[in-house]
């Protein structure tokens, strides 16, 4: 838990030391907040203020205000009730109006306050009784000249938890303890931690007031240039740390240098590539050349849209390895996809003289121990696999490169394992079909180099997405029944949050009774798919769709990511509500994978969130999946978004990489011109940087990797 620094300073002390604070509290801090320390407290940052600055005018009150401070004259006051229903009743006016003031406790105390004809300040949460405003319970101070413009106050609220508040810390009193903190800390326990030029460009505050003025602002302005500035260190040392991660494998890391392209790469180019590639691609590609060319490692984040052509870039860039005598494998979550890499790639080299293999978890035993010893010779060029490819056993002669697929779905340590195939670690292309916007790249993959494929191949017709009720249910069918004469094929997909909720389980065997009855055999054949399956079930249902003998597939979420049924023309979607965006749009993408017009229907019930409305209205409007994975990012927060990598990258306190976009391209910015001048940070003005860096060290996963 250590804050700021590790050396002793009055921030590393212990919390109950604090006045206030003790042993007891001092215990449900630790356990409730993780506030260990003075500065943990310190860095416990108030939610929102109370803003005690202005006086309404009693008549201005209205339901919409939370708190609200008044001021005016006690017109008169009683005490009614009996036992617990006794309370005392008061009245205050302004010269617009009148409001009552309710106190159940306390009753004696508040009495003896009482003096009809002062003015008081009133303070507190509003509320109405009988469509008359009301408070109670306010803090009530006599006006004096002090306080008689109100207090220029904006007093903080704290997050805090149940048992903190049955301790007396609720999200008010809190402020009493960092209160008492605040005047303890001194200029020298924060010590400024940017460069003077950065604070003059942005007109930051210095740390310490930023510190101070984070919990108890004077005004507004005053706490929002504070935030500014601690949401800036946040994302601006993220910033520098990933770039100096990334800087570090560019300077220093050894790596395989690929510097021809030869006969292999030029005759796929120019004789057997079956297509123009797009822009996209290409540039890719020269991105990729650029990387494997310098002698250092590549590290590289390939993201591209369902069916934007990762394939084949990735094939270009195992040719281009094979033409500098390496060896190179691509990697694949599951068996099925694995099998579609191969089936794909051994089509599109197969006038040419590459070999070739797959190695997965059901590859027999003898066939293992040929690939096993044919990866020892380096007679295998290219190998495609799963998981079963990075066993201990697997050795290559000379691996070069390693391309993972559908990322999101290999491990960090899986991928870690791959740098022991080989004495100079091979280069590696992440490639993932799951878009992720711009600002949440930045920060969660700004370590690695990182491409994007923001281009479709030409002729691909956008897939028609409507909305349809669950009362449409026959008409759909009947669309389907259509499609399908055509020769075509459906999925029906069916939720599974948890693959272990029984209730979904019932509900996929009900649409699959449904889907049965309106689709009956020997006329129609269905496939079913689901995580309750045994592996080998799965497949042979996977592999009966594929070949079209069965022309439906009613599956969870489970259907695989990647999976290529180019003849599946439509897709419904069932209790589409339940998806989030990102989701739906991959579900989606397994669809319009061929020449003919492909549709996606989202069926819901009737009663439908706001959110779930935005959802499904996004989907039907665009087919962009950056689009789409922006408003995910927007609708839903980081944390949720899938195929992201979950760290502590993303965890800022303060900033959110949604609403600070601004901030986070600024950090960015001045961390890459920083980095371009100084790469170490060894400059006498950046050593303050530098310092901080090594004090905050935060573990990231991917340095391991890098
Ligand atoms: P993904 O990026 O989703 O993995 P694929 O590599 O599977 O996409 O490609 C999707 C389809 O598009 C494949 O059938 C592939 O042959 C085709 N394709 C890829 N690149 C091009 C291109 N430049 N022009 C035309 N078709 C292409
Ligand atoms: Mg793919």
């Amino acid at each position: 838990m250590s804050f700021i620094s590790t050396t002793t300073t009055i921030l590393s002390s212990p919390i109950e030391y604090l006045k206030g604070v003790g042993p007891l509290r001092g215990d449900l801090l630790k356990k409730e907040l993780n506030i260990f320390t003075f500065g943990d407290l310190l860095e416990h940052f108030p939610y929102r203020h109370l803003d005690k600055t202005k006086i309404t005018p009693i008549a201005q009150v209205n339901m919409s205000m939370d708190y609200v401070q008044v001021a005016g004259r006690l017109t008169d006051f009683e005490i009614v009730g009996e036992r617990k229903g006794k309370r005392l009743i008061a009245h205050i006016r302004d010269n617009s109006g009148t409001m009552e003031l309710t106190w159940f406790q306390g009753i004696n105390w508040v009495q003896k306050m009482m003096a009809i004809g002062e003015e008081f300040l009133v303070f507190g949460k509003l509320g109405f009784f009988m469509g008359k405003p009301q408070i109670v319970h306010p803090e009530l101070e006599v006006r004096t000249q002090a306080n008689a413009v109100g207090k220029s106050l904006l007093e903080p609220i704290y997050p805090t938890t149940e048992k903190l508040k049955v301790r007396g810390l609720n999200g008010r009193s809190i402020a009493k303890l960092t209160a008492v903190l605040l005047p303890q800390i001194h200029v020298k326990d924060l010590p400024e931690n940017l460069p003077e030029s950065i604070i003059k460009e942005l007109k930051f505050p210095s740390r310490y007031e930023a510190y101070c003025h984070i919990h108890f602002p004077a005004d507004q302005s005053q706490y929002d240039n504070a935030l500014r500035r601690l949401k800036f260190e946040e994302l601006f040392f993220a910033q520098l740390r990933m770039g100096m991660i990334k800087g570090n494998r560019h300077r220093f890391s050894k790596g395989i240098v690929f510097d021809k392209v030869g006969d292999i790469f030029n005759d796929f180019y120019n004789h057997h590539l079956p297509f123009q590639l797009t822009g996209a691609q290409k540039r890719v590609l020269k991105e990729i050349r650029q990387d494997t060319a310098r002698g250092h490692q590549m590290n590289r984040l390939l993201q591209g849209d369902v069916g934007s052509g990762k394939t084949i870039v990735a094939l270009l860039t195992m040719l281009l390895a094979a033409d500098n005598g390496y060896q190179s494998c691509l990697m694949a979550p599951t068996e099925i996809l694995a099998q579609q890499h191969f089936n794909s790639l051994s089509k599109l080299l197969s006038e040419m003289n590459v070999s070739i293999r797959i190695l997965t978890g059901s590859t027999k035993k003898a066939e293992r121990e040929k690939i096993l010893s044919g990866l020892q010779s380096g007679d295998i060029q290219l190998l495609v696999g799963t998981h079963a490819l990075i066993e201990g056993v697997v050795q290559f002669k000379n691996l070069g490169l390693a391309i993972v697929d559908e990322q999101h779905r290999f491990g960090v340590a899986q991928r870690a394992e791959l740098q022991t195939k080989a004495t100079i670690p091979p280069h590696v292309l992440v490639m993932t079909a799951t878009p992720i916007p711009r600002t949440m790249a930045m920060t969660a993959y700004g370590d690695l180099d990182y491409s994007v494929m923001d281009e479709l191949p030409p002729g691909r017709k956008p897939i028609t997405t409507v909305h349809r009720y669950e009362t449409a249910r026959p008409s759909i069918m009947d669309f389907v029944k259509q499609e399908i004469a055509k020769g075509r094929q459906a999925y029906f997909i069916y939720p599974l949050i948890e693959e272990s909720s029984k209730l979904d389980f019932e509900n996929l065997m009900k649409g699959y009774e449904e889907v049965k009855a309106f689709f009956p055999e020997p006329n129609y054949y269905i496939s079913m798919v689901h995580g309750k399956q045994k592996p080998e079930i799965k497949d042979t249902n996977m592999m009966r769709f594929k070949t079209n003998d069965t022309q439906i597939m009613v599956a969870t979420t489970v259907i695989e990511v990647g999976v290529d049924v180019p003849n599946a023309s439509v897709m419904v979607m069932e209790s589409a509500e339940r998806f989030g965006l990102s989701q739906l749009h991959q579900l989606r993408g397994r669809v319009g994978r061929g020449s003919e017009q492909s549709f996606c229907i989202l069926l819901t019930g009737q009663k439908l969130t706001n959110d779930a409305r935005e959802r499904l209205k996004i989907m039907c409007a665009t087919n962009d999946g950056f689009l789409i994975a922006e408003k995910d990012l927007e609708l839903r927060g980081p944390g949720d978004i899938e195929g992201t990598r979950q760290s502590g990258m993303l965890n800022f306190k303060l900033a959110s990489i949604v609403q600070d976009k601004d901030l986070l391209e600024i950090a960015k910015n001045l961390s890459d011109r920083l980095l371009q001048d100084d790469p170490d940070l060894s400059s006498a003005e950046n050593l303050l940087l530098k310092s901080y860096l090594l004090l905050k060290k935060g573990k990231t996963e991917w340095s391991r990797v890098a």
